[in-house]
C-alpha cells in the first residue's frame, strides 16, 4: 500500500473537541446551551441508530438535546406543526428531520418548512441557493466534512481538479459546489455518465458518493490522487456475517492514490461532528453572539 490513509475518525475528534470548548464559552455568554432538536418519524432501525448516537454527541458537547420520536403514521400536518414549533423555540437553534421520511410525507415540504436559519443540515433551498450563490449558509454536514479532510490533506485546493459521482441534494450536489467555492476544476459523475473510469483518471481528487459497493476501481485512479469515499454499503461477510464497506476498492485505490479514506473510519465520523459544529454557528447567531469566521 502506498497511499496515506486519512483519518476522519480522528480529525473529527479533533473537531468535537473544539466544538465543545467554543459551546462552554457560548453557555458563559448566552446563560443557556447551544440546542439541537432531532425529529425521528417511524422506526426505521438505521435511523434509530443514527438519532440516538446524534443525541449522545449533541449531549457530550456541552449542548442541549431535544429528541421527538413521532410514531410512523404520523401526518404532515401534525410534523408540520412540531417543526413550527420548534421553529419558534428560543432554545432551538438547530432542527434536523431526520430522512427517509414515511410515504405519505413530502420529504421536500418539511425541509422548507425549517426555518433556513436553523436548518443545520443545509437542506432547505435558501441554504441550497445560498451555498450556489457563494453566500453565507448552512453547507450539509457529509460534503463540508469532505472538503474539511480534503483542505487538511492537501491545503489549498485551487487550480485542481475534482471528479464528483454522484449528484444528490445531500451529498454529490453540495460537494461540487463546495470544491467550485475552492477553485476546483469541477466534473459532476451520475448514472447516465459515459465512461466514468476515463472521467476518473484524469482527477486529483475524487469524491465518490453512489451506494455501489467497491464500485470505483484501482486503475481508475490517477497516481497520486485523493479520494474521499462517502458511499456506506453493507455487504456479505461471509459465515453469515456483514461488513461495511465504501464505494471505492479501498485496497485497490490504496496502491495507487496519493490518500483515501477508508471505510468506516473516514467520512463517517465527520457527518456528526460537522452537525455540531452547524449547531454552533446557529447558536451564536440566534443569539446574536459573534462568531470569528475562521473559528471552526
Ligand atoms: P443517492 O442514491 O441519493 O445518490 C446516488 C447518486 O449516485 C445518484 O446521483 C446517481 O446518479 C449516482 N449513481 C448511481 N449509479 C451510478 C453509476 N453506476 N455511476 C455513476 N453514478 C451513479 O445517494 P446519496 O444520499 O448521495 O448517498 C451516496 C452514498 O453515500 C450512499 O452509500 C450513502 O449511504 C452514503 N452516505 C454517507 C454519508 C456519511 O455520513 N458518510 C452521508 C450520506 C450518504
Amino acid at each position: 500500500m502506498t497511499a496515506a490513509v486519512i483519518d476522519g475518525k480522528a480529525f473529527a475528534e479533533k473537531l468535537r473537541a473544539r466544538v465543545a470548548d467554543l459551546a462552554e464559552d457560548f453557555t458563559a455568554a448566552a446563560g443557556r446551551r447551544p440546542g439541537l432538536a432531532v425529529v425521528l418519524v417511524g422506526e426505521d432501525p438505521a435511523s434509530s441508530v443514527y438519532v440516538r448516537s446524534k443525541g449522545k454527541a449533541t449531549e457530550a458537547a456541552g449542548m442541549a438535546s431535544f429528541t421527538h420520536r413521532l410514531p410512523a403514521e404520523t401526518s404532515q400536518d401534525e410534523l408540520l406543526s412540531l417543526v413550527r414549533r420548534l421553529n419558534a423555540d428560543p432554545l432551538v437553534d438547530g432542527i434536523l428531520v431526520q430522512l427517509p421520511l414515511p410515504k405519505q410525507i413530502d420529504e421536500d415540504a418539511v425541509i422548507a418548512a425549517i426555518h433556513p436559519d436553523k436548518d443545520v443540515d443545509g437542506f432547505h433551498p435558501i441554504n441550497a441557493g445560498r451555498l450556489a450563490s457563494g453566500l453565507p449558509g448552512f453547507v450539509p454536514c457529509t460534503p463540508l466534512g469532505c472538503v474539511m479532510l480534503l483542505k487538511e490533506r492537501l491545503g489549498d485546493l485551487s487550480g485542481l481538479d475534482a471528479v464528483v459521482i454522484g449528484r444528490s441534494n445531500i451529498v454529490g450536489k453540495p460537494m461540487a459546489q463546495l470544491l467550485l467555492g475552492e477553485s476546483c476544476t469541477v466534473t459532476i459523475a451520475h448514472s447516465r455518465t459515459r465512461d466514468l473510469p476515463a472521467l476518473v483518471r484524469r482527477a486529483d481528487i475524487v469524491v465518490a458518493a453512489v451506494g455501489r459497493p467497491e464500485m470505483v476501481r484501482g486503475d481508475w485512479i490517477k497516481p497520486g490522487a485523493t479520494v474521499i469515499d462517502v458511499g456506506i454499503n453493507r455487504v456479505d461477510a461471509g459465515e453469515g456475517k456483514t461488513k461495511l464497506v465504501g464505494d471505492v476498492a479501498f485496497a485497490e485505490a490504496a496502491e495507487v492514490a496519493g490518500a483515501v479514506t477508508p471505510v468506516p473510519g473516514g467520512v463517517g465520523p465527520m457527518t456528526i461532528a460537522v452537525l455540531l459544529r452547524n449547531t454552533l454557528v446557529a447558536a451564536h447567531r440566534n443569539a446574536g453572539i459573534p462568531l470569528a469566521a475562521d473559528a471552526i
